[in-house]
């Protein structure tokens, strides 16, 4: 029989010292695109953050390489087994930093970062209820998973984490605090810019909830919903005990539901949680509004065109 899962996605990223980034970008893309590798990578000159999918073959060609590389011969690879490709193109950008902060409040995780706790030392210290869990995502990644009693940051993007720390958490510098996210890199950053501030007390789960929802021990308890990754697969599932429940609900109709798609109307294009039922209802638009108008592709002269749909 045909195995059907002969694809993989990775998720990896390493803090430490690119020389010319725009070279190494240039020449990871190459790489990539003779492996067939699709992804978001982004390279700067303090790391590499990516996340890529392709083949079993070509994926094992790509770590093989990158660990013979000694810049990045202990980098982790997270492995998830897929049925096909989770991203449709290749991209390796160059940026300033692969986890953006303000200046005045970036660290170097290699200098300063929180105490790192594996699945089992996480999932210990969520019990203790003097410990403050934080959430180091976005409210949308929040918002169809998270661990129980975590905090959810009043953020749009990770920059502003310093200041929401700085407004919310300044009383509590004596307290334990732990912080999560999808891979880990965020909380890398995240822990520093605490410890940064004067909290004494911080750890960080190490490799992320993917890396928990793996864990043979943990099986991924208490961790409610599912967990919103940045790929075709938009969410994957990450508790593995009989507690897994949904914690989401339908944008349309209210009813339990952890499914993401993308608003039909192209100019629009919101992520929004919708049901099956209500995904046939509203053919796949998020609102009354995106129903009216579908903005249709460029016209010869470059002018975007309105068509007015009609109800029948
Ligand atoms: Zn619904
Ligand atoms: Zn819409």
């Amino acid at each position: 029989m045909e195995d059907k899962k002969d694809y993989r996605v990775l998720l990896y990223y390493k803090f430490i010292n690119i020389e010319s980034v725009e070279d190494f970008a240039k020449h990871h893309l190459e790489f990539c695109k003779s492996l067939g590798i699709k992804g978001r990578i982004l390279v700067a000159s303090e790391g590499i953050n990516g996340t890529v999918s392709g083949e079993t073959e070509s994926i094992e060609e790509y770590m093989k390489v990158m660990k013979d590389d000694s810049r990045f011969k202990d980098m982790v690879f997270k492995i998830d087994e897929v049925e096909k490709n989770a991203f449709k193109k290749i991209f390796v950008r160059e940026r300033k930093s692969i986890i953006t902060l303000n200046t005045e409040s970036d660290v170097n995780p290699n200098e300063i970062t929180g105490k790192y706790l594996s699945p089992e030392e996480f999932c210990e210290t969520l019990q203790d209820e003097n410990v403050i869990v934080i959430d180091g995502r976005n409210d949308y990644e929040y918002e169809i998973g998270h661990f129980r009693n975590a905090i959810k940051p009043d953020v749009k993007a990770f920059k502003e984490f310093p200041k929401w720390i700085d407004e919310n958490l300044s009383q509590h510098k004596d307290k334990k605090i732990i912080t999560y996210c999808t891979g880990g890199i965020r909380c890398e950053k995240l822990s520093g810019v605490l410890l940064n501030k004067g909290f004494k007390d911080v750890g960080q789960l190490e490799g992320g909830i993917v890396t928990y929802g793996k864990d043979e021990k943990v099986k991924g308890k208490l961790f409610d919903g599912k967990c919103y990754v940045f790929d075709e697969r938009i969410s994957v599932k990450v508790n593995n005990t009989n507690e897994d429940i949904i914690i989401s609900k339908c944008s349309h109709c209210g009813k339990p539901s952890d499914r993401y798609i993308n608003c039909a109307n192209d100019a629009c294009h919101d992520q929004h949680i919708c049901c099956k039922e209500c995904e046939n209802t509203y053919e796949g638009f998020c609102s009354s509004k995106c129903t009216e108008y579908v903005i249709l592709n460029p016209d010869k002269n470059g002018h975007l065109r309105k068509l007015k749909l009609t109800k029948n």
